[in-house]
């Protein structure tokens, strides 16, 4: 879980101007074995910067991340070993997350023997064959002996996959996993992941700026705007009927053969300035991050970040819209 984190990135730029990038704040995430999270956001809404704090790549600037109840703990701004075995990171990329100078089988069997002690020639063709075929990468023989650039971006994909599952990770956290993919094979992938959450009890965050896929695939959607999370809910709930004005607009927007871009364009006429970019991280909107693309913008949201609204059935907002279903915690 995430509880509470934030991230801040000092920056300087080329004219030596020092400022910082608030790339996440205040983010809080549960994960469990079995459940599919997603994580839905434009680019640069943040959500890869929140994959790679959950991943353990660099610290929070406060806040902390939790595996199993426990606060995870941080040295110099990296977290101790055993974490990285636990939380696995997937990559928008495939090729680019091998190594394209050793065959399939070096890159399986790397994690096995590093992580896993894995000796003796024959163990680890038997554990090598084993995760190929979890990840639906058989006949074995056709490509265990390949480069990563013999194989198309889906078999790659796989390959990473069946890299991660090595380790034998708790979490399992997949940036954009599919987008780099030929769209034929993109349900594929995610019915493999699907497979692997159940079969495997894996946590699964999957981070997308689809929400169709994400439908597909998750059972929480958690929905993120300029480094802060909006709304988040059962995905049922939240797609049907959206409780933030961003969610909403993402939904209309999303090509849904029940939904046209006209619902879209009515809802933001009322004021086209601004939209179409997310604002800058450096210098983010004061109050609601989203009020300069909001048509239900008030007085209150220009000067007043939303607290986060309970709304019941497990679904939340963070808009004054609801601010009379806020949690009495946050008026405090
Ligand atoms: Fe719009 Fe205000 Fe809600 Fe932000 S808080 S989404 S500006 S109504």
């Amino acid at each position: 879980a995430a509880v509470d984190v934030t991230k801040h990135f000092a920056v300087r730029s080329a004219v030596g101007a020092r400022s910082v990038v608030r790339a996440v704040e205040g983010a809080t995430l549960d994960l469990h074995r079995g459940r599919v999270v997603a994580l839905v956001g434009e680019s640069g809404s943040g959500k890869t910067t929140l994959a790679r704090l959950l991943a353990g790549f660099y610290a929070p600037t406060s806040g902390e991340i939790v595996l199993e109840g426990a606060p995870v703990r941080q040295r110099r701004g990296r977290v101790e070993r055993g974490y990285h075995k636990d939380v696995q990171l997937i990559f928008q990329d495939p090729f680019g997350s091998l190594n394209p100078l050793h065959r399939v089988r070096h890159n399986l069997e790397r994690p096995l023997k590093l992580h896993h002690g894995v000796r003796g020639k024959a163990e680890l063709d038997r554990r090598v064959r084993e995760l190929l075929e979890r990840v639906a990468l058989s006949p074995v023989e056709q490509f265990v002996d390949k480069f990563p650039h013999e194989l198309s971006g889906g078999q790659r994909q796989r390959v990473v996959i069946a890299r991660a599952l090595a380790v034998e990770p708790k979490v399992l956290l997949g940036d954009e996993p599919i987008s780099m993919l030929d769209v034929s094979i993109r349900l594929e992938m995610l019915n493999l992941l699907d497979r692997l959450r159940t079969e495997d009890g894996l946590a699964l965050l999957y981070i997308t700026h689809d929400i169709a896929s994400a439908r597909y695939l998750c059972d929480d959607i958690v929905v993120m705007y300029a480094g802060e999370m909006v709304e988040g809910g059962p995905k049922e709930q939240v797609i049907a009927d959206p409780q933030h004005p961003y969610t909403r607009l993402l939904v209309e927007s999303s090509p849904d053969p029940g939904r046209g871009a006209r619902d879209r364009e009515a809802l933001f006429d009322a004021d086209a300035d601004g939209l179409g970019e997310p604002p800058s991280l450096i210098d983010p909107p004061p109050g609601c991050r989203f009020h300069p693309r909001c048509p239900f913008a008030m007085d209150v949201c220009r000067t007043q970040a939303p607290p986060r609204a309970d709304l019941g059935d497990g679904r939340w907002a963070r808009c004054w819209l609801h601010a009379d279903r806020t949690t009495a915690q946050e008026n405090e």
